[in-house]
């Protein structure tokens, strides 16, 4: 099975809400231009009239209304459940003009040829929409037939599903693999995302995860009124790798973050700062409860056996003063500096 379909809750809420936005403009003209095109579908009725087809022009016209409707709520509204919805009430819109067209035509013979190009309509409209919702509406076109069968008395509606039914089944596979083909995409997206922003070396962000969690000089997360800041700086850490060489000191470098990692919450963002420097932005959390967390860091790193030699780190915590977050990366940097002058292998508050 392709693995789009094994999404579930918030992975797959981000999935559809991408590949509707990445489809949203395409979306947008299939919507707008089938619509219109189907208006134009009022010179095949004044051919098989022969003459002003004065009888079909409201219902070919009428298509205007919720198109209107759609564009306005498309140009503000990005939900993608809320947008596939509507784009596909558009495709069903369409279709029941039609139908009320075809109602009056003195041949209606040819619907078979319009439903038809409602296949293709539903098609272009799976692209943005969720695999099951276009599903389902797809099949919806056939119930259509069958619905208005019953006061226009298709003399062909054999001829219509014996064409209509092969032209879905193929429709929903198409769109079934080319949901894998956009999950692909997705994943692959995600994948060199996170690499620019993840240090390779430590598993820890970098500085390039900053701008996502930064506008201007501000967190953009909740609870700006309790964002610390805690600094971590490895202590005579050019002497490991001066000694035991710079593997060692790599190594030295992962299990600290690994320690870093254990002492802080999964919503913490942990940045490799610099060469051996770790700054750790915790959003709600009190500096009280900051200074905990950096003292169980110390100790958990002091008491780490790395085999070689004894590593300790000194940290420097601060508080976020809700407006630049550059002020408080300055005072637990001066704090960390405290710490280093105090003796190294402790804790300073700013
Ligand atoms: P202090 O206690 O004052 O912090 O002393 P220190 O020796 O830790 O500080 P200093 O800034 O003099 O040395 C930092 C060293 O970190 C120098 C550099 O070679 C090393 N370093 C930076 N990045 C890496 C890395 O990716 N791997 C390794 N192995 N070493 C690194
Ligand atoms: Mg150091
Ligand atoms: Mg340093």
């Amino acid at each position: 099975m392709n693995s789009f379909m094994q999404l579930k809750g918030q992975d797959k809420k981000s999935f559809l809400q991408s590949k509707f936005m990445y489809y949203r403009k395409f979306n947008t003209y299939v919507v707008l231009f089938a619509s219109l095109a189907s208006i134009t579908y009022f010179i095949s009725d004044c051919q098989l009239f022969g003459r002003f087809a004065w009888e079909t022009l409201l219902q070919r016209c009428f298509i205007l209304v919720p198109l209107i409707a759609f564009l306005i709520v498309n140009a503000k509204c990005t939900n993608y459940f809320i947008m596939s919805i509507f784009s596909q009430f558009m495709g069903h819109m369409m279709m029941w003009c039609t139908i009320g067209a075809i109602y009056y035509l003195p041949d209606k013979t040819h619907a078979s040829e319009g439903f038809i190009i409602m296949h293709l309509v539903f098609m272009a409209l799976t692209y943005a929409a969720p695999f099951w919702l276009s599903t389902i509406s797809h099949c919806g076109v056939l119930l259509n037939i069958i619905i208005s069968h019953q006061f226009n008395h298709y003399a062909n509606i054999d001829i219509m599903f014996s064409l209509g039914l092969p032209c879905l089944l193929a429709i929903i596979a198409t769109n079934y693999v080319m949901c894998g083909v956009y999950y692909d995409t997705y994943t692959t997206k995600h994948q060199l995302e996170d690499s620019l922003v993840m240090d390779p070396l430590t598993r820890v962000y970098n500085r390039h995860k900053l701008p996502t969690i930064v506008d201007g000089r501000r967190f953009t997360f909740d609870h700006n009124e309790h964002v610390s800041i805690l600094m971590a700086d490895i202590d005579f850490f050019k002497q490991v790798n001066d000694t035991y060489g710079h593997d060692m000191g790599d190594a030295v470098l992962q299990s600290v973050a690994k320690v870093i990692k254990s002492c802080t919450r999964s919503n913490d963002y942990i940045i490799r700062w610099g060469g051996e420097e770790f700054v750790v932005i915790m959003p709600n959390c009190p500096i009280e409860q900051a200074v905990n967390v950096a003292e169980r860091i110390r100790e958990r790193v002091a008491d780490t056996d790395n085999e070689v030699c004894d590593i300790t780190v000194s940290l420097g915590v601060a508080k976020y003063d809700g407006v630049n977050y550059e002020n408080a990366i300055i005072d637990a940097d001066k704090a960390l500096y405290d710490a280093k002058e105090g003796g190294r292998n402790r804790v300073v508050c700013a």
